[in-house]
């Protein structure tokens, strides 16, 4: 097992921070960490998960910050200024977030057109389009397929609904080990179902994700970005996910592959 990825956050924007009482169970805003050296999303909340998490040199070896798109729960300036200025960062973001950084010492940015595969270190990602608009900024979120250093394949798809034509026609080369979907919505009835997946739809996903095998053989499906309105606790989250094959995130949970 060369590769892992911690989840340091899991839960949408309806997860208050000032609102955590002791001994609740809580979910941070969604970021991911891989093999230490790929921080995907950059929200407020991280630093309170390495705090928890009893590492204080967990971002240290963070050599590359992607961010997925401009939300709140997704990018906060000061966290990423704050990681950059300890030690240098390539970062991947759009020229909103870059624009809100009033101080850029120790961060690269590079571009990342989408569909086409953009090395960094020694990692490779394709940048698609998510179902996820982002008003005010002009762009659509992104989701992304990563390359490890020995060739495993991770797919990163938080926030989005559905998966566009294009971006099933990019998946469905790949196989993936592990595969993140967007689970924002359980059973109720809501409106954000045209920006999140709800279960039904992350039901049929995963039907056709693994007959089409863009899932690796004995690769996992694990669903995050949980709303904390609109799912069950996560014990029942777990459980009715796990009818479906999907591993249910939690923070600090970390996936081997
Ligand atoms: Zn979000
Ligand atoms: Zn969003």
């Amino acid at each position: 097992m060369a590769n892992n990825i911690l989840f340091l956050g899991t839960g949408a924007n309806d997860w208050l921070i000032e609102k955590r009482k002791k001994g609740m169970f809580f979910r941070r805003y969604t970021a991911a960490l891989i093999n230490g050296e790929v921080l995907i999303d950059c929200g407020p909340h991280i630093f309170d998960f390495v705090e928890h998490y009893g590492d204080p040199h967990l971002l240290d070896n963070v050599k590359t910050v992607v961010i997925t798109h401009r939300h709140s729960d997704h990018f906060c300036p000061e966290t990423l200024m704050k990681i950059a200025g300890d030690h240098d960062v390539t970062l991947v973001c759009d020229d909103f977030c870059f624009s809100q950084l009033t101080d850029t010492k120790g961060i690269k940015r590079i571009p990342m057109p989408l569909y086409k595969k953009t090395a960094i270190g020694d990692y490779k990602f394709i940048a698609l389009p998510a179902n996820h608009d982002v008003r005010g900024a002009g762009k659509d979120a992104r989701h992304f397929i990563i390359t490890m250093p020995d060739d495993k394949e991770l797919y990163y798809g938080l926030d989005g609904t559905w998966f566009s034509t294009s971006e099933w026609l990019v998946l469905k080369k790949h196989q993936c080990a592990v595969m993140v979907l967007d689970c924002t919505i359980g059973r109720v009835k809501d409106a954000r179902v045209f920006e999140h997946n709800n279960m039904s739809m992350v039901r049929m996903m995963v039907k056709q994700i693994r007959k089409s095998k863009v899932l690796a053989p004995g690769g996992v499906i694990v669903g995050s970005h949980f709303s904390r309105k609109l799912m069950p606790s996560h014990f029942n989250t777990r459980l009715m996910l796990k009818c479906y094959g999907i591993k249910a995130a939690e923070d600090g949970m970390k996936i081997e592959f």
